[in-house]
């Protein structure tokens, strides 16, 4: 009995000694503005073309995290999380309105026990060089330098070491095609919730690596990159060590700190020198390794993947126009890969889509059955497209599409057997669920064209062959043809001699 007593006790003092008890309730500030800025396209992202979400129940991942937290006794003080599809350089307007909305939340909180960002990483806004670091220098002047601030990440980020280490924690995903989206924000979630629990104080050690490559050379279930993702987890287990990432960059952001990068988060400053290490290890090998950063598919220019895909033996054959792939923030109207099909005489193809607002309402004007007559596309992308005269027939206006939340629906024309869809907004049919909603099977068709640069995942498990079309727009995968005026110099592969050692950096 006594020995109990003194263990109960024994337990109430370790607890009281390591941070908070178990009853005493946490309050956790969430916010974030995620964007993949490209700043190649010379359109801006404006506050209305942003998904805006101010309540936590509104969003799936959050209301699961609110959730399961309740039942810990944290409480979320939810501010904005403003996201949206990747495009041009956020304008001033909408990221102070975001920015001071958020800090409005940090103010009124009260007494707060951490923060929680949901950031993507490529941010960058009109008038700031980098608004990343604006933002939680902002932040940390209202909340202090004591607050514990974690935050998640697309692997796509470009970050900078002194926005970093603003940041006590931060993770980012370790898929690219992503498809970890929640459970990244979930770790960077537990992550603090650990740290506020423990009393730990984390650091992040940050290595910029001068390698600027596009995601399609990111593959992280291909080598050499998969070894390196898949040891991540061993890292977080090592002694003092909480986390790693990898992050490939953008770099269709022309900004200095676009590239790749590497962190180690450790649980404290006596920790810090074990995370530096770690990530001068992970920094080496990728150094090492540059060179194997390659496509994962075979590339051709237009004309070679529309012809090796009608000869192809394989039912199917996904071309990808990857220089207007608009999940890297390309216009999407541009018009190249439609022309193409319609000089080399396919009678069997699905392009999915092109961007044009105007065409989709001339297929409604007209209705389902009739002709419509007109040039389409081009009108966003007038560096790289031009518009295109089409003549087709009107088969499906559809209730749904990759566009989900607009008034006006999808239309599918056929002009002499290819499908061609006509979007209200910039969206990629990215999954098979896609096709679905414009009633189209795209493995019933020779070729299927989509304006992306890799596959996602849904439709790399469907698609029989990949040729990635090497098209001119605002995401040219041959960067060395971009013409970039702030990226660091040297960096790989644009000074391809150049020599570099971690420790100098
Ligand atoms: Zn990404």
């Amino acid at each position: 009995m006594k020995t109990s007593i003194l263990l109960f006790f024994l337990i109430i003092f370790l607890t009281a000694g390591t941070g908070l008890s178990q009853n005493q309730s946490i309050k956790i500030l969430y916010g974030g503005i995620s964007h993949e800025s490209n700043t190649f396209i010379p359109y801006m992202t404006k506050k209305e073309d942003f998904n805006q979400t101010r309540d936590i129940e509104e969003n799936e991942i959050t209301k699961t995290l609110n959730n399961y937290y309740k039942e810990k006794n944290v409480e979320f003080v939810f501010t904005l999380v403003a996201r949206t599809g990747p495009y041009g350089v956020v304008t001033k307007e909408a990221y102070e309105s975001f920015r001071d909305e958020i800090l409005q939340g940090a103010r009124s909180a009260g007494k707060l026990d951490g923060i929680m960002l949901q950031m993507h990483g490529a941010l960058h806004a009109e008038g700031y060089e980098d608004a990343q670091l604006d933002f939680i220098r902002s932040l940390r002047a209202i909340v202090g330098n004591d607050i514990i601030i974690s935050a998640s990440f697309d692997l796509h980020g470009n970050m900078s070491k002194e926005f970093v280490s603003e940041l006590n924690i931060l993770t980012a995903f370790r898929t690219a095609p992503h498809v970890d989206a929640s459970e990244t924000i979930e770790r960077a979630v537990d992550l603090l919730f650990q740290a506020i629990q423990k009393n730990q104080h984390p650091v992040i050690a940050h290595i910029n690596i001068p390698v600027l490559i596009p995601g399609e050379k990111g593959i992280t279930a291909v080598e050499p990159l998969k070894s390196l993702y898949e040891y991540l987890p061993a890292i977080s287990k090592k002694e003092g060590l909480l986390d790693a990432s990898i992050f490939v960059g953008m770099p269709w952001t022309d900004v200095y700190r676009a590239g790749m990068s590497v962190q180690v988060v450790a649980e404290d400053e006596e920790y810090l020198a074990q995370a530096q290490k770690e990530a001068q290890h992970l920094a080496e090998q990728i150094w090492a390794k540059r060179k194997e950063l390659k496509f994962d598919v075979p590339t051709d220019d237009i004309d070679g993947a529309i012809r090796t895909a009608i000869e192809a033996p394989e039912s199917t054959v996904f071309i990808t126009d990857s220089g207007d792939n608009t999940t890297a923030g390309a216009a999407g109207d541009g018009t190249l890969v439609m022309e193409k099909l319609m000089e080399l005489g396919v009678a069997d193809a699905v392009v999915a889509g092109i961007v044009d607002p105007q065409a989709v309402a001339e297929c409604e004007k007209v209705g389902v059955g009739g002709i419509i007559n007109m040039e389409i596309g081009g009108k966003l992308d007038t560096v790289f497209s031009k518009p295109l005269h089409i003549k087709g027939k009107v088969m499906k206006i559809s209730e749904n599409g990759p566009a989900l939340d607009t008034e006006r629906k999808p239309a599918v024309v056929d002009v002499n057997g290819i499908l061609l869809v006509l979007l209200n907004q910039r969206r990629s049919f990215t999954a098979p669920e896609d096709f679905a909603k414009v009633d189209i099977d795209p493995l019933k068709h020779k070729i299927v064209i989509v304006k992306l640069g890799y596959l996602f995942q849904g439709l790399r498990d469907i698609a029989p062959r990949t040729i990635m079309a090497l098209t001119p727009g605002f995401a040219n995968q041959t960067i060395e043809n971009l013409h970039y005026n702030n990226v660091r110099r040297p960096v790989y592969p644009l000074d391809p001699e150049m020599s570099w050692n971690v420790e100098i950096w």
